[in-house]
């Protein structure tokens, strides 16, 4: 199977790659808004085979997490999930996935998805140096550990976390400014989702309803297929 959409151009296109495990409405949240914010012309998803930082055996099968993004993004065209990852056989570094990805989309602006509590552990990739010069960084504020969220107003958006975030955000640059090109990125003006997939796959556990946490296709595929039931797939 190939990678995805050949002849696009020059055009500009961002990568957004997750363990998808699975995909929720807080991914289709920021990746919507980075698409809307950038006017991006395409967004790729990237479902990863065996991330590194998370432990692959509990994680459901590459082939489940591949079939629930490409159900959730259906009805969006210029969303395309890539199932460049699908013949990994160890871990999955960003750097061998975006070669890979510019090989299929030639000549490309690109730009990389993240949230910040991922963007806070770029300095730790592979390859970070090249990586992180390669692309522009769409981060998306996260409510997360020890946050001081301040006042989340009706928009969804909090000041508090914004400014956290830009802050993060330089920190990581600080830490990577001795690369040959300096390390572009802005913060995605998101509503705040506390969505997480651990949190779906625990509410699945204890059998509450997963209902507008993700979409109602995905919601389908899980129950259909008992995935998240035990503590097994995690
Ligand atoms: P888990 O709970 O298993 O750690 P996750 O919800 O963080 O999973 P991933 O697939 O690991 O989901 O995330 C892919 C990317 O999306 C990461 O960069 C992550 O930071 C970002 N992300 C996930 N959920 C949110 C959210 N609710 N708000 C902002 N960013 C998010």
């Amino acid at each position: 199977m190939k990678g995805g959409c050949e002849g696009l151009g020059t055009q500009k296109v961002a990568v957004f790659g997750g363990t998808f495990d699975p995909v929720h409405l807080g991914h289709l949240l920021i990746a919507q808004t980075a698409s809307s914010q950038m006017d991006l012309d395409r967004v790729i998803w990237v479902p990863t085979r065996y991330p590194p930082h998370k432990c692959s055996q509990s994680l459901v099968e590459f082939e489940h997490r591949l079939e629930m993004v490409r159900q959730a993004i259906a009805d969006n065209p210029a969303f395309v999930v890539s199932p460049v990852e699908i013949n990994r056989t160890g871990s999955s570094y960003a750097i061998q996935t975006f070669i890979e990805l510019q090989a299929l989309y030639p000549a490309i602006q690109w730009y990389w998805i993240v949230g910040a509590d991922a963007f806070q552990t770029l300095p730790k990739w592979q390859c970070r140096d090249i990586l992180a010069a390669s692309v522009e960084w769409l981060v998306a504020p996260r409510l997360m550990r020890g946050s001081a969220a301040g006042e989340v107003g009706e928009t969804g958006w909090s000041d508090g976390i914004y400014l956290e975030t830009q802050i993060l955000c330089q920190q990581v640059a600080n830490h990577l400014a001795h690369t040959s090109m300096p390390v572009r990125w802005q913060v995605l003006q998101s509503p705040l989702v506390a969505v997480s997939s651990s949190l779906i796959r625990q509410f699945c556990r204890e059998h509450r309803s997963i209902r507008y946490l993700v979409p109602e296709a995905v919601r389908i595929y899980i129950e259909a297929e008992n995935l998240y039931q035990s503590e097994v797939d995690r």
